[in-house]
């Protein structure tokens, strides 16, 4: 049952760690501040905390939208064994953005008073409109991505190989490690029942970065768990979706516990900004300083927050 406590549950994730790496204080209102916010009876800067942080970007947006579509032309695809048209997909992905559009610039009103069940995007948030060019590129991204997953070499392998297991798509899978909850939301994953071999698979409609397979691998450590099998059963792998391009990894068990020490270090410095780590209270919110490089600022719905203090 669901229960109000003073404070969040601590848990970690990728995206948490990258959070606090790139600003301390967009942490503390992502992560604690907006905490209750949903609450009538919450502080005026936890209900803006909370309304903040669902907001995103359309680029952010356009992603999820993607990788929706995506998962469910995959589960699809494995029941009714029909390779879905380029053109619907895009569609469908156009459509999620039109909501979206349309929940910005016409339910502004109901977004402010229950944010968990409008959109709101950034740009329109900011601005009050969105480019006719910014929607423009936007949408010759979404045709590029659907275009390139239906080329790519995980949609391929599971057309041309059907005994290929797709595992059911889960949005909240997470494991234990140190006796703390880590988050594992990856996108895919395909047994091939042949071989036992599992493949992991993110889709991404960004560049590749130097974190993605640090990302993977924490991935990887979900799959050792939750299938208790060895590290060469697991390959991991990431469908860049802009360029069609693919990267596939057989990890190592240097690197797995490589990784390991690394969730553990970042787990330690997450709770340097704590008061109480029993109970997930964090220190007041002077302890977690503002960024010092700018450009982070960027695409952060919390700058009307960092200003009034
Ligand atoms: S506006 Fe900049 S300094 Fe403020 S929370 Fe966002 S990223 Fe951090």
């Amino acid at each position: 049952m669901f229960q109000i406590t003073d404070f969040p549950e601590f848990s970690w994730s990728y995206s948490r760690h990258k959070m606090v790496t790139q600003c301390n204080r967009k942490y503390a209102y992502h992560y604690y501040v907006s905490h209750n916010g949903w609450l009538d009876s919450a502080s005026a800067q936890s209900q803006s905390a909370y309304r903040l942080k669902k907001v995103s970007t359309l680029s952010m947006y356009a992603g999820q939208a993607v990788r929706q579509v995506i998962t469910e032309a995959i589960s699809d695809y494995t029941s009714t064994k029909l390779v879905p048209n380029e053109r619907n997909l895009a569609e469908k992905v156009q459509q999620l953005l039109n909501n979206a559009l349309r929940d910005s610039t016409d339910y502004g009103e109901l977004w402010y008073h229950k944010p968990a069940q409008y959109k709101m995007l950034l740009e329109f948030y900011e601005n009050g409109y969105i480019s006719k060019k910014d929607l423009k590129d936007m949408q010759k991204r979404v045709h590029i991505c659907v275009h390139h997953f239906l080329q790519s070499k995980s949609f391929c392998d599971i057309v041309s190989s059907p005994f290929l297991e797709v595992e059911p798509h889960q949005s909240f899978r997470s494991i234990n490690v140190y006796d703390h909850k880590v988050y594992a939301p990856f996108h895919s994953l395909f047994k091939n029942p042949v071989t036992d071999e599992f493949t992991i698979v993110d889709w991404k409609i960004s560049k590749q970065t130097k974190d993605d397979l640090f990302q993977l691998a924490i991935y990887a450590l979900y799959v050792l768990a939750e299938y208790n099998i060895s590290v060469d059963q697991i390959k991991v792998r990431n469908e860049y979706l802009l360029s069609g391009s693919a990267r596939t990894y057989q990890l190592t068990l240097h690197e797995i516990e490589a990784v390991l020490q690394q969730v553990d270090t970042s787990i330690d410095y997450m709770k340097t900004f704590l008061e109480d780590s029993e109970v997930n209270q964090p220190l007041p919110l002077e302890h977690f300083p503002q960024t010092d490089t700018p450009a982070s600022c960027h695409g952060c719905a919390f700058k009307e927050l960092c200003q009034t203090g």
